[in-house]
């Protein structure tokens, strides 16, 4: 099991105190950012607690989709078989549609332009949808999904952004999400009651039986 690259406290307490001028620069999954590039064309739901984030003027949002990128919308669903993202960039795991298609090579060419958009834009962390093949950051499918297996894994991308040096966290790492929002108020009282997914009772129970 090898997720959780999650900005740690102490990352973020080292990082300046943004303003509109230095603001804290995101990329977001595009979904995420309200872009209507999930496979079947939609955004996959609101998401208003990363509306609230990216509506600071001392936070700058960048947003990226890398299967869009690659295979546009709408699209085939697809998943990793065989290992996570890390595997899929290292040439031990392949990606494939529900029809068996071989996304490979598209998913890791998605990857690597989300990296260089991270780079271009000089972010300070990625915030990406859990459990998709690409953005997974937490949790993703092992295989197939009609399959219904999950894995504690990252998706293409998110692995790709990681083996770059970028924080990564998903939209259900709340804890962490929290600590932010405070390091860009100050005034703002911790909400010491959230967790992020790792933490969560699902989580623990599911992989522990796994
Ligand atoms: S690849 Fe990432 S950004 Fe694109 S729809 Fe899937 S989760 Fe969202």
């Amino acid at each position: 099991m090898r997720p959780q690259p999650l900005p740690s406290p102490e990352l973020i307490a080292s990082w300046p105190a943004f303003t509109p001028e230095r603001p804290l620069r995101i990329l977001l999954s595009g979904c995420l950012a309200g872009m209507s590039v999930g496979y079947d064309g939609s955004s996959y739901g609101s998401h208003p607690q990363i509306g609230r984030l990216v509506g600071r003027d001392n936070v700058a949002a960048v947003s990226f989709c890398p299967e869009n990128f690659s295979f546009g919308t709408p699209r085939a669903l697809c998943d990793i078989h065989g290992g996570d993202g890390h595997d899929v960039l290292a040439g031990r795991a392949r990606v494939r549609t529900a029809s068996g298609e071989d996304w490979t090579e598209g998913m890791i060419a998605g990857a690597r332009a989300m990296v260089a958009q991270a780079r271009a834009s000089a972010v300070d962390l990625a915030i990406l949808m859990d459990i998709s093949g690409a953005c997974g950051s937490q949790v993703i499918y092992r295989g197939a999904r009609a399959q219904g297996v999950y894995q504690a894994a990252r998706g293409v991308a998110a692995a790709a952004l990681v083996e770059a040096g970028f924080p990564v966290m998903c939209q259900r790492d709340l804890r962490t999400l929290d600590l932010i929002l405070c390091k860009l108020d100050p005034a703002r009282e911790a909400r010491g009651e959230r967790i992020d997914h790792h933490e969560s009772d699902w989580y623990r129970s599911y992989f522990a039986a796994s």
